[in-house]
């Protein structure tokens, strides 16, 4: 399931990720960074009693467009202007977060 990201193209509300199959997820920024998967986010959200409150948290801050750094050719560098730079993005989570395998 882990796979590879092709292409990532950043609209004014969503980013969109092409994977190496050619699957095409748009996932909103919103969404992007409730998973952010930095050491102080994660605990949040994969905590399923606080995960609301991270999401209340996330929505209650402007849309804002990150900046996309890659690492290597396993993940992303999401860096927000107001919040979270710290966290990287590989591309199995990536792919978690676009497919839905982390809604629940
Ligand atoms: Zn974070």
């Amino acid at each position: 399931m882990a796979d590879v990201l092709r292409q990532i193209e950043r609209k004014d509300e969503s980013i969109v990720l092409t994977f190496q199959d050619n699957d095409v997820h748009e996932v909103p920024y919103h969404v992007l960074r409730t998973f952010c998967p930095c050491a102080n986010c994660r605990p949040r959200w994969e905590d399923p009693h606080r995960r609301l409150a991270i999401q209340e948290d996330v929505k209650r801050l402007r849309v804002e467009m990150p900046k996309a750094e890659p690492v290597g050719r396993y993940a992303v560098r999401f860096v927000w202007t107001s919040g979270c730079s710290s966290g990287l993005w590989s591309f199995t989570h990536l792919t978690a977060i676009a497919t839905g395998m982390l809604d629940n």
